[in-house]
């Protein structure tokens, strides 16, 4: 089970704590404890403003010289010193300044050894999300007890004239096991204090929710609404416990009929606070794993007219079920008609194809450890998957599937390998992220297939507990998280934080995700011995080396949001989107990378971020 000692300290801080406030500055975890926002100084709109930069007029060529070592992530330039900057793109990659095409206004910089990176690209997280969290009611307890007791200190605070319908996050996946909490549970606190809540609680893992019985009669006014997923007593009645997601895609009707609708606007303000702490850690790329409102493009992509967003924003949509494709396919070309601008598209299909291994929903090939019959939940079958990846195709619009078990992994690889036999490379781009458990026959498909894979690194260690041991045993359980042979295979492999809510907006953080992936411990949530020691995840050979996730974290991710051709390596031509760090991050102990933050950001050449 996943402890969650840090949010327990923030309980007892007091829920007060606003916006990211609360998760940067105050919680006492080790994965911030050095890296807080007072020393940080974030310059959100471009400016010329650093003390080397002082002279640099913006039509002038800025050479930067003596840099200790430069990770270029082009082979042509590896091994280069010294770089040129014009107008916002690298006019030169090489080792000698006389190369350099110089004029009046040129301005040379001295690195003074410092380390040079492309900037980092975050390809699969939820700024949008975090944003809309905002107004959930956290909780932390680790039984039934701890949990009803906390629902209900905060239920009797609440004024229901002013938040009828109460979110809490979070509980447990592994609690209540398949059965799940009861509705009743529920009922009893409201009846207690005599008010008429609705209430849902989510799953720690954001895929199951526990509902009480003003909930239900308040879902089901829709007549339309699905109840896939809703666990049934045997007289047929819910029994408060759902274990899939379809229930999101029908909430404005719910507030429709609840007459109240939460303060979930994902705004400008909400959003930046997000990406203005990517960018202060040297990312201008972010891949946003779906869009719960149309708000949030919007948001996106007013801040990149006013000059304030400083990245690449790849937002996507996500498909309920197979018989909505059409209406997504349509709702995508609506959203970049009105909003794209040069930074901001949304050009993805989003697919939630299976469940997770925590609560026994992933598809397996060889079904669950528990019940070998039972191969998981599967949102469509592989003709269905292969009819979306074929119109997706002839819109050019890119897939992407959240898929966990391995079942789920063969059945798309085998659609987009129809797919392929038939019209050959495809122009649509298909990713598959999480990839919990892929089967070891399928591991080299990815590359053959040219399927981008993406992980959490921040996964790597024990964020999920060892919930996932029981529905998939302990072979599996230890082969889990296993991207190597698909990079040694020529697959390419990107990575992103996957964030989800306000509470855990710090972990987003690239350097302590490198970190947790290389040495397979988490140090906010490790798993432990039975002595109660943190302990490694398995297997030693899962861990990723620096030089794959650097990669996965730049040129990797800018094919995947494709905008390679003009960031994610230090390439003359490309816009000069780097990062300085003072020291060469190969040379920092694994241990400390978590520490790690870029001296300054430059985007286009500008500098957007200091530490
Ligand atoms: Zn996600």
């Amino acid at each position: 089970m996943k402890k969650k000692r840090v949010l327990a300290v923030l309980l007892a801080i007091g829920m007060a704590c606003s916006l990211c406030a609360c998760t940067g500055g105050e919680k006492d975890s080790d994965t911030k404890s050095e890296n807080t926002k007072k020393e940080t100084k974030q310059t959100s709109e471009n400016t010329d403003d650093s003390k080397n930069d002082a002279t640099i007029n913006s039509d002038s060529t800025v050479i930067y010289t003596n840099a200790g070592n430069i990770l270029t992530e082009d082979d042509e330039t590896q091994g280069a010193t010294v770089f040129a900057v014009k107008d916002g793109k690298f006019v030169y990659v090489g080792n000698d300044v006389e190369e350099v095409e110089k004029d009046d206004n040129t301005v040379t910089v001295d690195l003074e050894g410092k380390y040079v990176t492309p900037n980092l690209i975050d390809a699969h997280t939820h700024p949008g999300t975090v944003a809309m969290t905002k107004w959930c009611t956290e909780i932390d307890g680790e039984t039934k007890e701890e949990l009803l007791t906390q629902i209900e200190e905060a239920l009797s605070e609440k004024d229901i004239e002013e938040e009828p319908y109460v979110f809490f996050k979070s509980f447990p996946s592994d609690l209540f096991g398949e059965e799940g909490p009861k509705k009743e549970w529920l009922d009893d606190i409201c009846k207690k204090l005599d008010k008429d809540f609705a209430i849902a609680v989510s799953d720690f893992n954001d895929h199951s929710v526990w509902v009480n019985s003003k909930w239900l009669e308040i879902y089901t006014m829709d007549e339309n609404a699905t109840t896939e997923g809703f666990n049934t007593n045997a007289d047929g009645s819910y029994t408060g416990y759902i274990s899939e997601l379809h229930w999101m895609d029908y909430m404005d009707s719910f507030y429709e009929n609840l007459g109240w609708k939460p303060p979930i606007d994902a705004t400008e303000e909400l959003m930046s606070i997000v990406t203005d702490d990517l960018k202060q850690w040297g990312m201008t790329g972010v891949f946003d794993a779906y869009i719960e409102s149309d708000e949030q493009v919007e948001s996106v992509s007013q801040l990149d007219k006013d000059g304030k967003l400083n990245m690449y924003y790849d937002l996507s949509v996500k498909l309920p079920q197979f018989k909505d494709l059409e209406d997504v396919i349509a709702r995508i070309k609506r959203l970049n008609d009105n909003y794209s601008t040069d930074h901001v598209k949304v050009d993805t299909i989003k697919i939630f194809y299976d469940g997770t291994n925590e609560a026994g929903t992933s598809a397996l090939v060889d079904g669950l450890a528990t019940d070998p019959n039972n191969h998981g939940y599967l949102l469509m079958n592989e003709d269905e998957t292969y009819q979306v990846l074929k119109r997706a195709n002839e819109e050019k619009l890119d897939v992407q599937f959240h898929m966990v078990g391995d079942l789920a992994f063969r059945q798309a690889c085998d659609a987009t390998q129809r797919l392929e036999n038939e019209i050959g490379q495809l122009d649509s781009q298909v990713e598959f992220c999480h990839c919990e458990y892929i089967n070891p026959a399928d591991r080299e498909r990815p590359a053959k297939l040219g399927i981008i894979i993406n992980w959490t690194p921040q996964w790597s260690g024990g964020y999920f507990g060892e919930a996932a041991r029981t529905y998939l045993g302990d072979e599996r359980y230890n082969d889990m998280y296993q991207f190597n042979p698909t990079i040694e295979a020529g697959g390419i492999v990107t990575f992103g934080s996957d964030i989800y809510s306000w509470d855990e907006e710090q972990r987003a953080n690239p350097y302590f995700g490198m970190q947790t992936a290389m040495t397979r411990v988490d140090i906010e949530y490790p798993l432990e011995d039975e002595n109660g020691n943190p302990k490694a995840r398995e297997s030693e050979s899962a861990k990723l080396s620096l030089e794959n996730l650097l990669k996965g974290y730049t040129i990797n991710a800018a094919i995947a949001l494709r905008v390679d051709d003009v960031t994610g390596s230090i390439t003359k031509g490309k816009s000069a989107n780097f990062n300085i760090y003072e020291k060469d991050l190969f040379d920092v102990d694994v241990e400390e990378l978590k520490d790690v933050l870029p001296e300054k950001v430059y985007f286009e050449g500008n500098i957007i971020a200091e530490n």
